[in-house]
């Protein structure tokens, strides 16, 4: 008997022991995978963070090259800084800015391809002559980019110099989707009260050789704006002359135009100026380069500033 109890004792204690030891096992899994579970709660917070960091990041990032646009689009800090300095210059000497109460108008030449401006209106007020209300302009024939795109590129840095020359300015259009006539952005200058009405064009020619740049004034026998021809001829010898010396353009001089309608229904001095030859290599590509531009424009702005100290 007492071996037997012995026995059954024994297998017990093996049996609770085991039991136990399974118990112990079990519990002992679990923790370990509640830690598992937490450490990988933590990752995923840890990596959540890092996801909303990477987002911030970029966000900081577009703003950051957002307002590197901005300060493009604005001038440099250097050319900001010279400005102000020569604002203070000329304070200092109570001498006005150059442009100071004077408006112009700004017209880049032409729209968007994909604007349909083929109806037609009188070529001057009056006239039963009739003329598209504009037209599609010329193409870089090298650089493939098209004669709009150079005019409103040109404008709004000219608007910009201008401004800071001390001058009010405005543009008939500040995008290529603008439909606007030939006769409108005349109108629209007029009702700005322009001093003087700027027409930015790019020449095109069948011959590739043809190049250089010239402006066009009405001629004294103009039959709508005669009365416009000296002050248009001034406007367009001093802008063509000062534009030629500054980019070193060929000077093709001043044209006397009579059949354009957007000359014709200015209200104020006009003239157009044909910046250069885009079917021809040399100008081109030379009027695509960002450096050739600030001639090109430090050119045009130097013409007005002339037009304006001669007295007219
Ligand atoms: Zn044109």
């Amino acid at each position: 008997m007492k071996i037997i109890h012995k026995w059954l004792i024994g297998i017990l204690a093996v049996l609770a022991a085991a039991l136990l030891g399974g118990i112990f096992f079990q519990v002992k899994v679990t923790l370990d995978m509640r830690k598992e579970v937490s450490a990988m709660k933590e990752q995923k917070k840890s990596l959540e963070l890092d996801i909303k960091k990477e987002e911030a990041f970029v966000v900081e990032q577009a703003m950051t090259e957002m307002g590197e646009q901005d300060k493009e689009q604005g001038g440099s800090e250097q050319e900001e800084e010279a400005a102000e300095s020569a604002e203070t210059e000329a304070a200092q000497n109570d001498t006005p800015a150059e442009g100071n109460g004077k408006k112009i108008a700004i017209d880049p030449g032409h729209q968007g391809y994909h604007i349909d401006m083929s109806e037609l209106e009188p070529v001057g007020p009056g006239s039963q002559e009739m003329k598209a209300k504009a037209t599609q302009g010329t193409e870089g024939r090298f650089t493939g980019i098209p004669e709009y795109e150079l005019n409103l590129t040109i404008s709004k840095q000219l608007a910009m110099e201008l401004q800071k020359r001390g001058y009010e300015v405005m543009l008939t259009r500040q995008d290529n989707d603008t439909a606007i006539s030939n006769r409108e952005r005349a109108l629209l200058a007029a009702d700005f009260g322009a001093d003087i009405y700027l027409r930015i064009h790019a020449n095109g020619s069948e011959n590739p050789d043809d190049s250089g740049a010239l402006t066009m004034a009405p001629s004294a026998e103009n039959p709508y704006i005669a009365q416009l021809h000296d002050k248009s001829y001034a406007l367009g010898e001093a802008v063509i002359n000062a534009y030629c010396q500054s980019c070193g353009f060929s000077n093709r001089g001043v044209m006397l135009a009579d059949n354009m309608s957007g000359t014709n229904w200015s209200k104020v001095p006009v003239i157009i100026l044909e910046m250069g030859f885009m079917t021809n290599q040399s100008d081109d590509t030379k009027m695509q380069n960002a450096e050739f531009q600030v001639q090109m424009v430090q050119g045009i702005a130097n013409g007005i500033d002339q037009y304006f100290a001669a007295g007219n």
